[in-house]
């Protein structure tokens, strides 16, 4: 295995605490474990997530795979056995690179391989992995990684739909976003989430701003009128009427 930069000592912690608004949080650590650290790392510092990051909220690291391979031009892969096209990522810089993170942490985190072949992500996914303490995400490149990497190490595989894509980065930062979203503190009410598309099996009410009239659409009367519980009432009607609607399967 190459050697690393020792991490800091807070991030051997099996969770940083952190104090934010009078409540202490135990800080998610998430990884990337990915050949391409630059393409994950332009999305992280961005938006929502990245401000997370930044006020520690989440630890969200992209991790070079290649820093773990002994070859002398830093090659991760090789042609499959028994031919076919493209290449295939080794299980060596694969296996190190993660064994190397769980000595960092002093724990082992759940490892999720990003696949076509996993289970589609869900909401109910997303919340599930937001109670973990820490998770690493392995993203595959080429043709996949080899059978045996995953047999041995992956607890979890999961896909972002039935359609491929060049590289699992992108799947990845689709789960980071999800994730941390969820988190505490990360939005500006903890319960901004929950009427959302998704967060107890139906689709989120239509949503309306300023001005009041646009090219002659009005915004329904309901919600100019102040009334709070009518309001709160077409929203459910909304909701329940737009699921049966545009996805009736989410209500079978
Ligand atoms: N040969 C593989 C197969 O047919 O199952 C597909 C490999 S794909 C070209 C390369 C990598 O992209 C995969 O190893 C995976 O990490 C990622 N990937 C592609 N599509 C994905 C999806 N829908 N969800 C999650 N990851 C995906």
């Amino acid at each position: 295995m190459h050697p690393r930069p020792s991490a800091a000592p807070l991030q051997r912690a099996w969770g940083i605490r952190r104090k934010a608004g009078g409540r202490i949080y135990l800080i998610m650590k998430i990884e990337i474990l990915t050949l391409f650290p630059e393409m994950c790392e332009a999305v992280l510092g961005e938006s929502i997530v990245g401000r997370a990051r930044k006020q520690g909220l989440v630890q969200l690291r992209a991790r070079n795979i290649r820093d773990y391979t002994p070859d002398k031009h830093r090659r991760v892969d090789d042609a499959p056995f028994g031919g076919g096209y493209g290449m295939v990522m080794q299980c060596q810089p694969i296996a190190d690179c993660f064994r190397a993170l769980c000595e960092e942490w002093g724990e082992r985190p759940r490892l999720v391989y990003l696949s076509p072949q996993g289970k589609t992500l869900t909401q109910a996914k997303a919340k599930e992995l937001a109670g973990l303490p820490s998770l690493a995400l392995l993203c595959g490149h080429y043709e996949g990684v080899d059978e045996r990497v995953i047999e041995a190490l992956v607890d979890e595989e999961i896909s972002i739909g039935d359609y491929v894509l060049t590289g699992g980065e992108l799947p990845a930062l689709v789960l980071c976003d999800c994730i941390t979203r969820l988190l505490p503190g990360v939005l500006a009410a903890d319960a901004a989430f929950a009427n959302e598309s998704h967060y107890d099996g139906l689709l989120e009410y239509p949503q309306y701003t300023r001005p009041a009239v646009w090219e002659g659409r009005e915004v329904p009367e309901v919600l100019l009128n102040g009334n709070h519980a009518l309001q709160e009432k077409w929203r459910r009607e909304q909701m329940e009427e737009r699921t049966r609607r545009k996805r009736p399967e989410m209500l079978s």
